[in-house]
């Protein structure tokens, strides 16, 4: 029965979630991207743009998700601005009268902690990974004066607020109807990358370990080795139906396993190929990464994406 409603999810999203790079806002009558969607029972989110963040979705462009677990609200992600994260509220409120008890960040990047500042203003604690906190508190000011440059009068409230409480491993939360597994299952993304985890619904809130629709970013602080090692080893493991993705529509494994896992490992063959022949870093901004060109982020990524493998696979 699960098998026939997962492929069902997967026909339906994938005819529904055509790349939408190119649409600037999908929901006009809040600074949201998107309005949210219930993805199972009691499981939402507001599924970001699959573009650079804009003025336009106000820097919403990764999910922002929350769980009404029947005794409180659980948001996963702060978001990119106080305002959005206000947005998201006013949504949530319109879904249940239950309080949001927690606020969890999936990574350290701004549209993961910058709404922090309008949640601390509610009195709502926000978890999250120490490395994440680290990450932030380097990076706060840069990333601030980044948001407000973009999002203008948008970006109003929004200050630097860090996670109140950090975790390193795994931390549970039961709360109503739910079991929540908050998990840090290695080295992915970025520093400090988290996964909320729902056992008895079999969903995964991947956040930026898992992507599709759109090509994922390679940073200076990813780890492309890593992130494959985690992919193949815990990540797997879960055994996961449903996948909300860090950005992308909701979705399965085969889905984002291929857009993820399977671009890191195509990449890395191609710049170590040429790194066997003697290739340079210039002829490694050109190695063929055709079969990903229809990706969303595609013309702005790819390049710099392969210049950065190339950097790291040199020292490896
Ligand atoms: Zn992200």
């Amino acid at each position: 029965m699960r098998t026939i409603i997962s492929i069902l999810l997967a026909m339906t999203l994938s005819v529904a979630a055509s790349a939408s790079q190119d649409i600037p806002d999908q929901y006009p009558a809040s600074l949201l991207y998107s309005k949210p969607v219930e993805v199972i029972p009691h499981v939402w989110s507001a599924i970001g743009a699959t573009s650079p963040p804009t003025y336009e979705n106000t820097g919403h462009n990764n999910n922002l998700s929350f769980i009404v677990t029947g005794d409180g609200v659980i948001v996963v992600n702060g978001g990119g601005a106080y305002l959005l994260a206000k947005a998201l509220h006013d949504e949530i409120k319109k879904i249940t009268d239950q309080p949001v008890k927690l606020v969890i960040n999936e990574n350290g990047q701004g549209h993961a902690m910058l709404g922090n500042s309008y949640w601390i203003e509610q009195d709502v604690p926000i978890l999250a990974h120490v490395d994440a906190a680290h990450e932030f508190n380097d990076r706060a000011r840069q990333i601030l004066d980044g948001a407000k440059a973009r999002l203008k009068e948008r970006a109003a409230g929004t200050k630097i607020q860090g996670p109140t409480e950090t975790f390193e491993d795994k931390k549970v939360i039961e709360m109503g109807d739910f079991r929540i597994e908050v998990l840090h299952l290695g080295p992915a993304h970025s520093p400090g990358d988290i996964q909320v985890w729902l056992p008895e619904q079999s969903l995964v809130i991947a956040g930026d370990m898992a992507f599709h629709e759109r090509l994922l970013p390679i940073f200076d602080e990813t780890e492309t080795r890593g992130w494959v090692e985690t992919w193949e080893g815990p990540f797997e493991e879960l055994g996961a139906t449903y996948v909300i993705p860090g950005h992308g529509h909701p979705t399965n494994m085969a889905q984002v396993r291929r857009y993820t896992h399977d671009y890191l490992v195509y990449l890395r063959g191609k710049v170590g190929e040429l790194l066997e022949n003697g290739g340079s870093l210039e002829e490694a901004y050109y190695v063929d990464q055709s079969p990903y060109k229809h990706l969303d982020t595609f013309d702005e990524l790819a390049t710099r994406n392969a210049g950065r493998v190339f950097v790291q696979m040199e020292f490896e």
